[in-house]
């Protein structure tokens, strides 16, 4: 059997491959996005079967399993074959919970919804699985010379300069990162602090750090570790296989999944694609993309049934890590929509906070991105574009533990243009029994 291997392409179809370990983000022909193309005859040399098989026997939270336990490197042939495990940076990723939401379910009409609870991990959210792989990668490459940076580099909205920093930490490499000046919450802010990244807080929001970020990359100062390097998107696209090995290796009719800058729609196509392409699974999931109506780029483009999205100016929104009026991954989403029969929705805030507090109400711990996925996944329910008897997931994209000032908000009915019709707040009370008794309800 070949070794699998994986080299950058180009994603539009020009000539030429590129090492993963190249300092390389655009097409050198056509300046367009790159993506990592895998060798699928080397990986056909296993059955589905085989590969289902083996994946199972690798989902294990221990290290006496032979395999580093994470859920992207179990899968490690299918993500980065060529990284060897001295070179891993992991903290145990993915293995995510799928959670069987049933009161939200019965209570919204819904046959079966699950929430794949991608924030249940190190840093808090799903940036975790993207930035082991590209993090490993650039440690395999420094150490075998054939990559040379001073320092590792994002602009963020919050989440993945967490994650670059945590990674980055682990690994003993320099990270630099790039946020909008005032726009992330604190919990998000400390979290690269806290590691030791140079936190560079710009005047401008995130698309504006954005432009900054690319140029530096681009006269070779920073290693660019937003989700414009696919590498990212290889781990990313580990939720997919995640989703389906936890339904027995059945595929979902729906996945829902809220999204800013499109690169995590895009991986969910590459993994139920490469799971199909391998006889993993018979089928393919439809796809929800996701958006805040203060941001919504992709869902303008799919009412418009535009081929390509239009950049507009995102504007304040709860759903913070997914303001963003330029998405990087733009055309890569358009690809996973025509691929998996997809669908974009938009929730405005409003219905983002209620569809938070509902499902908080039923058990979960929503953050607002999860909010908005859940608004549009109810949304489609009542319009029965998703069906009564259908089975459903929706990617909790972080904790909500990051998202108090939010949760608060709510609660004391205090953030703009939302009513909290399910605003819950504390009863101050003297310490007497019997007046306590009398508010027991
Ligand atoms: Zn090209």
């Amino acid at each position: 059997m070949a070794h699998p291997s994986a080299r950058f392409r180009c994603f539009s179809g020009c000539a030429g491959t590129f090492p993963l370990t190249q300092a390389i983000y655009r097409c050198p022909t056509c300046d367009g996005l790159l993506e990592v193309a895998h060798d699928l005859d080397a990986l056909r040399a296993a059955s589905g079967e085989e590969w289902r098989a083996r994946f199972d026997a690798r989902w294990s939270p221990s290290w006496s399993s032979g395999v580093t336990p994470s859920g992207v490197w179990s899968k490690r042939e299918w993500v980065a074959p060529d990284v060897p495990d001295d070179a891993i940076v992991t903290t145990g990723e993915g293995l995510t919970p799928l959670y069987p939401a049933r009161r939200l379910a019965a209570e919204l009409g819904f046959g079966e919804l699950f929430v794949k609870q991608c924030g249940t991990t190190h840093t808090g959210s799903f940036k975790d699985l993207g930035m082991t792989v590209l993090v490993s990668v650039v440690s395999h490459g420094l150490r075998s010379g054939a990559l040379a940076v001073r320092a590792i580099a994002c602009a963020s909205t919050g989440d993945t300069s967490a994650a670059l920093a945590a990674y980055g930490a682990a690994a003993g490499l320099p990270v630099v990162v790039l946020l909008p000046r005032g726009m992330v919450s604190v919990a998000q802010l400390v979290q690269p602090l806290a590691h030791g990244a140079k936190v560079l807080a710009l005047e401008t929001d995130f698309d504006g750090c954005m432009a900054v970020v690319r140029e530096l990359a681009h006269r070779g100062l920073v290693y660019l570790a937003n989700s414009m390097n696919p590498l990212r998107i290889e781990g990313q696209k580990t939720v997919a296989l995640e989703i389906t090995q936890q339904l027995g290796w059945n595929v979902p009719d729906w996945v829902v999944i809220p999204s800013g800058n499109l690169g995590n729609a895009a991986a969910l196509f590459a993994g139920f694609r490469m799971a199909k392409e391998l006889g993993l699974i018979d089928r393919l999931p439809r796809l929800c993309i996701a958006q805040a109506a203060k941001a919504n780029p992709m869902y303008r483009a799919f009412i418009a049934q535009a081929e390509h999205v239009a950049p507009v100016v995102a504007e304040a929104t709860q759903a913070s890590a997914i303001r963003i009026g330029n998405p990087v991954s733009a055309p890569r989403a358009m690809a996973a929509l025509r691929g998996l029969n997809g669908v974009v929705e938009e929730a405005t805030e409003t219905e983002l906070a209620d569809a938070c507090a509902h499902a908080d109400r039923t058990g979960l711990y929503a953050c607002p991105h999860t909010g908005v996925a859940l608004a549009c996944a109810k949304k489609l329910r009542d319009r029965g574009v998703i069906g009564e008897r259908e089975r459903v997931v929706v990617i909790s994209t972080a904790s909500a533990l990051k998202f108090t000032e939010f949760k608060l908000g709510y609660h004391e009915s205090k953030l703009p243009d939302v009513a909290s019709p399910l605003a819950n707040t504390p009863v101050s009370l003297p310490p007497d029994v019997d007046v306590v008794a009398k508010h027991l309800g």
